[in-house]
């Protein structure tokens, strides 16, 4: 599959079913260590994306039209801690590549702005137990992948890889950012709602690029 607005379109209608599939486990998630709420701010975000690509009178352009389309309406619905950050990282990728479709390199250029945009709007690091561990070691399993010459299909795989492991990888940590944060060493032993959709949300691209 060529990755240009087409699958652009398609990742995000995964991502809106995978959400909504996910949405009690996200609740739940999020319940154990946050105020509960994450499955239903990003359930309802993505439903309002979905809405908005069916309104559309003529198809997105290119992917960084369709991203913009998801920066301006997570934003505008989703709230909480997870709005802004989301809504940052989608317009950061949205400016990553004007391309008309990407390659290799325009994939790992479209994941790396959307973790710098989540780490300048939210200024957590790798570790700290929130979204950033998941989108860390997608970006770092993407380059790897492109490094050895695989095609965005594969580098976009080898993302969903990564982002399974970092989002594993928060189970056993401490909160230092965000709302479980308030938890202190109570919240080590429960996975990060965040760092889980964020899974979710790259493993639709993957699967929308097979
Ligand atoms: P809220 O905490 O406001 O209810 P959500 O429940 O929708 O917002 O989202 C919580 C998720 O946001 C967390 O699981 C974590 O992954 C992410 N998060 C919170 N604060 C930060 C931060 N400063 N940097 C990165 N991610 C963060
Ligand atoms: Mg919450
Ligand atoms: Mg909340």
């Amino acid at each position: 599959m060529t990755l240009d607005a087409a699958w652009a379109v398609d990742w995000v209608r995964r991502s809106a079913a995978t959400v909504a599939e996910h949405r009690d486990e996200l609740v739940e998630l999020d319940r154990q260590i946050g105020d509960g709420d994450h499955g239903e701010n990003l359930d309802r975000g993505f439903r309002a994306v979905v809405a908005k690509l069916d309104g559309l009178d003529t198809p997105p352009a290119s992917v960084g039209d369709v991203l913009r389309l998801v920066a301006t309406t997570l934003m505008s619905t989703v709230g909480g801690a997870a709005g802004p950050l989301y809504g940052t990282a989608y317009l950061r990728a949205s400016k990553s590549g004007t391309a008309s479709e990407l390659g290799p390199d325009g994939v790992v250029a479209l994941l790396e702005a959307a973790l710098d945009g989540i780490v300048t709007r939210g200024r957590a690091g790798a570790g700290e137990k929130t979204m950033v561990d998941a989108w860390t070691a997608a970006v770092a399993a993407a380059v790897d992948a492109a490094d050895h010459g695989a095609p965005p299909s594969a580098v976009l795989a080898a993302a969903a890889r990564g982002a399974h492991d970092g989002a594993e990888s928060t189970v056993p940590l401490v909160a230092t950012k965000g709302r479980a944060s308030y938890l202190g060493e109570r919240s080590a032993g429960h996975l990060d709602p965040g760092a889980r959709s964020s899974e979710l949300i790259l493993l639709a691209a993957a699967q929308a690029a097979e």
